[in-house]
């Protein structure tokens, strides 16, 4: 035993603030300091001579010993308690973290440890407590994080709504645009095509006031007629802008009826007859008054009046204008040939595109919206039209339209 140096430690042991506890071999404790015996409640001598597991908690013991016992063959000075935590017992059973340092020793041929030993109750509530504030922290973090995502989220989300909302008002702002466009555009073709005519009715009205003699009658006819055609095609002009209109809100229905093709042609030859130039004449089949057809009377009438139109407009005098009609089928198929200006080649693929004027016919009056109107409403009625032209030699517009409808 400790007996020889008992002084020298005792007064050692003594001196050191930390628990000073000495084990033999078989962990008996054979010195105990006044720290000890404050730390863990015992009175003085009380611990000497009983085994160290007086001062561990039960649940810690079975590892325990086998530590101390590993430890004690290996003679190896060592902390423990590293990386997982170290209990002590009081007298009272109280249990509390303590912090210990194993230094083994030999004296007189007999193994020894000593541990040093400190209370950590202090130093674990203060770790426990940074520990409680960290996650807190950490909490905190987390919340405001995700309070950030949720913003973020929110923007995007506001921000693809703004897009959209963008979006939307260029859209209406665009159509807006088109359609003042469209107004401006009206309105200057307006002023613009109903001038001259309109002059040329006032001057023709004002001649016939001052034809008063009965043998002027001849003259008289003339402006009459003169007024008549100009009459006609401005309301022309104004049919063709209802319809485009009609067209473009979705408006237009079609009026099917069953009647006879030569009535339709006669009639749009007999009003485009007051219209040719001179020494112009139009070709017309005669022998179609067996065809009856199932169509929209006005829209025929329509498109073909608005083909015949454009061949005596953009033809010469002294020219003709031929009008064939033949079957084929279930379709009825119409061709306006004449020998006029034509159309020049590059410029063909815009024929019909709305307000499209080719450069050869400017000088002409014209709106460029009688094909695209022709054009909307043959498709829009299961029929077609189409065109070959050479410029200086003339033009034939071809149009086929079903003989009967089968409306939905
Ligand atoms: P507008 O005759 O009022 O200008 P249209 O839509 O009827 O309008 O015709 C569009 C354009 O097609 C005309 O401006 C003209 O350039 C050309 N065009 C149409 N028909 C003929 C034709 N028979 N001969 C030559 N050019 C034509």
């Amino acid at each position: 035993m400790l007996k020889a140096q008992d002084n020298t430690f005792n007064i050692l042991s003594e001196a050191i603030s930390e628990g000073v506890v000495v084990v033999d071999k078989n962990q008996v404790i054979v010195v105990a300091n006044a720290s000890v015996l404050e730390m863990f409640g015992y009175s003085e001598n009380e611990l000497i001579g009983k085994n160290l597991d007086v001062l561990i908690p039960k649940k810690y013991k079975p590892s325990h010993s086998k530590n101390v016992d590993n430890f004690v063959r290996e003679g190896q000075k060592r902390q423990m308690a590293h990386g997982r935590n170290l209990y002590g017992k009081k007298k009272d059973g109280a249990v509390f973290p303590v912090e210990a340092g194993l230094n083994p020793f030999v004296i007189e041929g007999e193994k020894y440890v000593m541990a040093l030993v400190s209370d950590i109750t202090l130093r674990k509530k203060q770790e426990e407590k940074i520990q409680n504030l960290n996650q807190e922290l950490e909490e905190k973090v987390q919340q405001r994080t995700k309070a950030l995502h949720k913003t973020i989220t929110d923007l995007e989300d506001e921000v693809v709504l703004r897009k959209e909302a963008e979006a939307r008002a260029q859209e209406s702002l665009q159509k807006e645009r088109e359609l003042n466009e469209l107004k401006t555009k009206f309105l200057s073709l307006v002023s613009h095509e109903f001038k001259t005519p309109l002059s040329g009715i006032l001057t023709s009205a004002t001649l016939v006031g001052k034809y008063t003699a009965e043998k002027q009658q001849e003259k008289r006819e003339k402006h009459l007629n003169t007024i008549k055609s100009k009459v006609k095609y401005l309301n022309t002009i104004l049919n063709d802008f209802l319809s485009i209109e009609r067209l473009e809100t979705g408006k237009v229905t079609y009026k099917y009826s069953t009647f006879p093709l030569s009535k339709v042609v006669n009639e749009v030859v007999y009003d485009a007859n007051m219209l040719l130039k001179d020494g112009q004449r139009i070709n017309y089949p005669d022998d179609i008054d067996e065809c009856i057809i199932e169509f929209d009377e006005k829209i025929l009438e329509l498109i073909l009046s608005n083909l015949i139109n454009n061949a005596i407009k953009y033809s010469a005098e002294h020219t003709s204008i031929d009008l064939n009609v033949r079957t084929e089928q279930d379709k009825l198929y119409f061709s306006v040939k004449d020998q006029g200006i034509g159309i020049p080649k590059e410029e063909q693929k815009y024929i019909f595109n709305r307000y499209f004027r080719a450069e050869n016919a400017l000088l002409n009056q014209g709106t460029g919206i009688g094909l695209n109107i022709v054009k909307t409403h043959l498709e829009n009625l299961g029929g077609a039209i189409s065109f070959s032209s050479k410029q200086g030699e003339g033009s034939t517009f071809t149009i086929q339209v079903p003989i009967h409808q089968n409306p939905k």
